[in-house]
């Protein structure tokens, strides 16, 4: 017994994130959206944790102060602060619950784990929209779903589109802006949710 009571005590030291409440709103700039966003009220202060996530997940932008960490993640923006969880592109509650629920387990393990993780604080190199630019048959046909080739560029380099979304590409093309991309993909096999 006397064991069970001391490795309890010892899990309630390590997690850092205990509690959030969830809020759920569609995007009032598009009203006519697909997706929802959502925010994750935390209960806790996770500020000191971010450094540490931002070295185990590949955060692509850092902000010291106040302290935030952003990643891109299938094709989605999850913006983590000291005490809330923004994630954009989502299809239902079910699935900002999900991945809410995902973000805290890692924000408790990197916690656990900080006296073997180095700090980062800054961002990711991150790919430049003109070089991708280059890339693309600039004709703004539309058949990519934006506007223009310069905004389907900028999406690229934000990781929410990829050379499969432009039908106008040559292969030619296509093979040297997968090549340029290459450097900056997230590894995203591990993260499931
Ligand atoms: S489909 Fe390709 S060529 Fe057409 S607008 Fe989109 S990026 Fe430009």
């Amino acid at each position: 017994m006397e064991v069970q009571y001391n490795s309890r005590c010892i899990m309630e030291v390590i997690m850092l994130l205990e509690s959030y409440q969830l809020e759920i709103f569609n995007n009032e700039c598009m009203p006519g959206a697909m997706s929802v966003q959502c925010f994750a009220h935390l209960n806790q202060d996770v500020s000191e944790v971010l450094p540490f996530l931002n070295t185990e997940l590949g955060g692509f932008t850092y902000i010291k102060d106040p302290p935030s960490v952003t990643f891109r993640l299938h094709g989605k923006l999850l913006t983590v602060h000291g005490k809330k969880i923004a994630v954009n592109a989502l299809k239902d509650e079910a699935e900002a619950r999900k991945i809410v629920e995902w973000m805290k387990q890692e924000i408790n393990n990197a916690w656990e784990k900080r006296d073997k993780i180095i700090p980062r604080y800054v961002g990711m190199p991150q790919p430049q929209m003109i070089q991708i630019l280059k890339c693309l048959p600039k004709t703004n046909c539309r058949e990519c779903g934006e506007p223009t080739c310069m905004v389907f560029a900028t999406r690229v380099a934000e990781g929410v589109k990829d050379s499969d979304d432009c039908p106008a590409l040559t292969p030619t093309d296509r093979a040297t802006l997968d090549a340029y991309m290459k450097p900056y993909a997230t590894d995203e096999d591990g993260i499931l949710w």
